[in-house]
Protein backbone atom coordinates (compact mmCIF):
# COMPACT_ATOMS: atom_id res chain seq x y z
CA UNK A 1 0.00 0.00 0.00
CA UNK A 2 1.19 3.29 -1.04
CA UNK A 3 1.90 5.71 1.84
CA UNK A 4 1.81 9.75 2.27
CA UNK A 5 5.62 10.62 3.73
CA UNK A 6 7.28 13.86 4.57
CA UNK A 7 9.84 13.81 1.98
CA UNK A 8 13.55 13.65 4.08
CA UNK A 9 15.05 16.36 1.33
CA UNK A 10 13.05 18.86 1.33
CA UNK A 11 10.12 18.18 3.72
CA UNK A 12 7.18 18.15 0.85
CA UNK A 13 4.43 15.19 1.27
CA UNK A 14 4.58 12.79 -0.92
CA UNK A 15 3.40 9.33 -2.10
CA UNK A 16 6.09 6.62 -1.39
CA UNK A 17 6.28 4.21 -4.40
CA UNK A 18 9.69 2.71 -3.27
CA UNK A 19 12.25 5.62 -2.95
CA UNK A 20 13.05 7.27 0.12
CA UNK A 21 12.30 11.03 -1.50
CA UNK A 22 9.92 12.56 -3.22
CA UNK A 23 9.81 12.50 -7.09
CA UNK A 24 11.73 15.92 -6.94
CA UNK A 25 14.64 15.22 -4.64
CA UNK A 26 14.89 11.54 -6.28
CA UNK A 27 15.67 13.42 -9.92
CA UNK A 28 17.98 16.01 -8.43
CA UNK A 29 19.85 12.74 -5.89
CA UNK A 30 20.17 10.73 -9.68
CA UNK A 31 21.57 14.15 -11.33
CA UNK A 32 24.18 14.40 -8.74
CA UNK A 33 25.14 10.63 -8.62
CA UNK A 34 25.76 11.31 -11.94
CA UNK A 35 28.01 14.75 -11.74
CA UNK A 36 29.56 12.39 -8.69
CA UNK A 37 30.23 9.48 -10.96
CA UNK A 38 32.08 11.62 -13.64
CA UNK A 39 33.91 13.34 -11.17
CA UNK A 40 35.41 10.22 -9.70
CA UNK A 41 35.93 8.53 -13.27
CA UNK A 42 38.22 11.52 -13.91
CA UNK A 43 40.01 11.43 -10.45
CA UNK A 44 40.85 8.07 -9.35
CA UNK A 45 42.10 8.69 -5.97
CA UNK A 46 40.38 11.48 -4.17
CA UNK A 47 38.11 11.87 -0.60
CA UNK A 48 34.63 12.49 0.02
CA UNK A 49 35.74 15.84 1.21
CA UNK A 50 37.21 17.01 -2.11
CA UNK A 51 34.63 15.70 -4.05
CA UNK A 52 31.48 17.51 -2.08
CA UNK A 53 33.99 20.70 -2.36
CA UNK A 54 34.53 20.34 -6.01
CA UNK A 55 31.20 18.84 -7.31
CA UNK A 56 29.05 20.91 -4.66
CA UNK A 57 27.09 17.85 -4.00
CA UNK A 58 26.00 17.17 -0.51
CA UNK A 59 28.39 14.98 1.42
CA UNK A 60 25.65 12.62 2.67
CA UNK A 61 24.85 12.11 -0.63
CA UNK A 62 28.23 10.91 -1.64
CA UNK A 63 28.64 8.99 1.51
CA UNK A 64 25.54 7.11 0.45
CA UNK A 65 26.66 6.13 -2.69
CA UNK A 66 29.73 4.93 -0.83
CA UNK A 67 27.60 2.50 1.64
CA UNK A 68 26.05 1.62 -1.04
CA UNK A 69 28.59 0.19 -2.99
CA UNK A 70 28.08 2.30 -6.04
CA UNK A 71 32.09 3.15 -6.39
CA UNK A 72 33.23 -0.41 -6.00
CA UNK A 73 33.09 -1.00 -9.66
CA UNK A 74 33.97 2.36 -11.39
CA UNK A 75 37.87 1.73 -12.57
CA UNK A 76 39.23 1.29 -9.49
CA UNK A 77 38.58 4.57 -8.44
CA UNK A 78 39.94 4.89 -4.57
CA UNK A 79 37.46 7.23 -2.44
CA UNK A 80 38.78 7.89 0.75
CA UNK A 81 36.52 9.58 4.06
CA UNK A 82 36.76 9.95 6.95
CA UNK A 83 37.51 7.23 10.03
CA UNK A 84 34.27 7.76 12.27
CA UNK A 85 36.40 8.35 15.38
CA UNK A 86 39.21 9.99 14.46
CA UNK A 87 39.02 11.45 11.46
CA UNK A 88 41.74 9.79 9.81
CA UNK A 89 41.59 9.52 5.72
CA UNK A 90 40.19 6.16 4.81
CA UNK A 91 38.51 3.98 2.41
CA UNK A 92 36.95 0.91 3.84
CA UNK A 93 35.49 0.24 6.38
CA UNK A 94 33.95 2.64 9.17
CA UNK A 95 37.52 2.79 10.99
CA UNK A 96 41.20 3.56 10.03
CA UNK A 97 43.23 0.88 10.99
CA UNK A 98 44.27 2.37 14.13
CA UNK A 99 40.82 2.84 15.37
CA UNK A 100 39.58 -0.32 14.56
CA UNK A 101 42.82 -2.57 16.27
CA UNK A 102 42.03 0.08 19.32
CA UNK A 103 38.47 -1.40 19.15
CA UNK A 104 39.52 -4.62 18.58
CA UNK A 105 41.98 -4.60 21.52
CA UNK A 106 38.82 -3.01 23.80
CA UNK A 107 36.74 -6.07 22.69
CA UNK A 108 39.26 -8.30 23.77
CA UNK A 109 39.72 -7.11 26.97
CA UNK A 110 36.11 -6.94 27.60
CA UNK A 111 35.68 -10.73 26.66
CA UNK A 112 38.69 -11.38 29.29
CA UNK A 113 37.25 -9.29 31.88
CA UNK A 114 33.80 -11.57 30.59
CA UNK A 115 35.16 -14.59 31.10
CA UNK A 116 37.54 -14.09 34.18
CA UNK A 117 34.12 -13.13 35.40
CA UNK A 118 31.93 -16.23 33.85
CA UNK A 119 35.56 -18.80 35.55
CA UNK A 120 34.77 -17.22 38.75
CA UNK A 121 31.44 -18.16 38.67
CA UNK A 122 32.03 -21.62 37.40
CA UNK A 123 34.86 -21.67 40.56
CA UNK A 124 32.10 -20.94 42.75
CA UNK A 125 29.63 -22.94 42.10
CA UNK A 126 32.00 -26.16 41.66
CA UNK A 127 32.96 -25.34 45.28
CA UNK A 128 29.84 -25.10 46.13
CA UNK A 129 28.63 -28.37 44.42
CA UNK A 130 31.54 -30.18 46.24
CA UNK A 131 30.52 -28.15 49.98
CA UNK A 132 27.06 -29.71 49.27
CA UNK A 133 28.27 -33.11 48.49
CA UNK A 134 31.37 -33.29 51.39
CA UNK A 135 28.11 -32.39 53.64
CA UNK A 136 25.76 -35.18 52.16
CA UNK A 137 28.45 -37.92 52.38
ZN1 LIG B 1 11.70 16.31 -1.61
ZN1 LIG C 1 40.68 6.37 13.23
Amino acid sequence: MNKLKNCPECGKLYLEVGQKMCPACYDIELEQEQIVHTYVRDHDKCSITQIVEDTGVKEKVVLRMLKNGRFINSGGAVITYPCEKCGAEIYTGRFCEKCSQDLLDQAAKLEAKKSAAAAQRIDRSHTMYNAGKDFRS
